[in-house]
């Protein structure tokens, strides 16, 4: 053993600020069968044709992979019918919020978000040097009037994610369009639509057509969620050409590996995946919110692949997280979201929620009398 350094070298002070980022967790010890449902994942699997796109890649491993995406980027441009031209990948969503925080933030700037956004934005602005400012929410959903107030002189960067992780609350269209009709025109409004595709509310745009209107806003998407492909890390955002300029200069030159390219592409191919999940995730999120209604759980209402449910005390969510743990069932707790009366509970496959349902009925049952 060596003596401690008398001068080890040492981080710059804001990054040892961060509190790690804490990912859902997948196992429990002695437990054979856990059920996850603290990810926000897909309760499916991946799609077929992505898992044979993948294993039909991985003999070319050897190689590097398309540094440009070029085939994904047309991919997803015709699915969404986007110019390619104007979408940019990266190694999960994650990697673009890290590039965006440094490309328009660093010392001196201030990043807003707000209070229970998602946590990514403050430790990737943090990591840059920029004040990271959170607004005010109103009953659990961003307020378009608390941001703006929010806004300093030195405000660069805005985060809204919609609809929002954890809080499942969404804004519709004309207040997006409101928020950045408020904003200075240098300031690059950020739409993290992590979650589109489970969105039943009329009156929403994932932020295209924003993208659209003008040079300063991004709309941020992922490969995580509906599509089942979290472990292959891929997101990608489509914005004005000087954004995505900035965002190719400094990103990692072969962020989205080869096989994560070819299971993308195939992803977006399988036939019918994305509206049979949609379509699973809207009746089961409505079943679970009414049978947690019931048992006297609070099931904010959710746009999203999840629900925000609120125990009412950060005790009572405690024991319901270690109850539902005796069951391997792991969801999320919400303590660092700000929120430790509440768990964010994944809609999962109608056998997981059906086991949800019935813990969370037992547990409650131990909390009477
Ligand atoms: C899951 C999620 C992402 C996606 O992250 P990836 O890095 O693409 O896996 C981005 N934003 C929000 C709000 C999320 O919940």
């Amino acid at each position: 053993m060596t003596a401690p350094a008398a001068n080890p070298p040492r981080p710059r002070p804001e990054v040892m600020a961060i509190a790690a980022y804490v990912g859902g967790e997948h196992k429990l010890p002695g437990v054979n069968r856990v059920i996850t449902l603290s990810a926000n994942e897909g309760p499916f699997g991946p799609p077929p044709s992505a898992r044979e796109a993948a294993v039909k890649v991985a003999g070319e491993m050897h190689h590097y992979p398309d540094g440009g995406s070029i085939e994904l980027r047309k991919a997803i441009g015709a699915r969404f019918g986007l110019d390619p031209a104007r979408i940019v990948c990266g190694t999960g969503s994650d990697e673009l919020i890290q590039h965006i925080c440094h490309i328009y933030g660093g010392p001196g700037t201030d990043v807003i978000m707000s209070m229970h956004g998602f946590t990514m934005y403050q430790i990737a602005g943090t990591y840059a040097g920029s004040r990271v400012l959170k607004a005010p929410e109103h009953n659990f959903t961003t307020s378009v009037d608390e941001m703006l107030a929010a806004v300093t002189p030195e405000t660069t960067v805005m985060f809204v994610a919609n609809p929002n992780n954890p809080t499942g609350s969404l804004l519709p269209e004309s207040e997006m369009l409101r928020l950045r009709a408020g904003l200075r025109e240098d300031i690059l409004l950020v739409l993290d639509s992590a979650y589109a595709e489970y969105v039943e509310a009329a009156d929403y745009d994932a932020g295209s057509r924003m993208v659209d209107a003008g040079e300063n806003t991004i709309m941020l998407r992922t490969f995580s969620k509906i599509f089942g492909l979290g472990g292959m890390r891929v997101g990608w955002g489509y914005g004005p050409p000087m954004v995505i300029d900035a965002i190719n200069r400094v990103r990692g030159v072969f962020n989205v590996n080869k096989i994560a390219q070819a299971a993308a592409v195939a992803a977006l191919a399988e036939p019918g995946w994305v509206e049979r999940c949609k379509a699973h995730n809207t009746v089961w999120r409505a079943k679970l919110s009414a049978i947690m209604t019931r048992l006297g759980i609070v099931a904010h209402p959710t746009e999203g692949n999840f629900i925000l449910s609120d125990f009412g005390t950060a005790e009572r969510a405690k024991g319901a997280d270690a109850f539902l743990r005796t069951r391997g069932i792991i969801v999320r707790g919400m303590t660092a979201y700000d929120l430790p009366h509440c768990l964010r509970i994944t809609v999962g496959t109608e056998e997981e929620c059906g086991l949800v349902a019935d813990a969370l009925t037992g547990f409650m049952a131990t909390q009477h009398g």
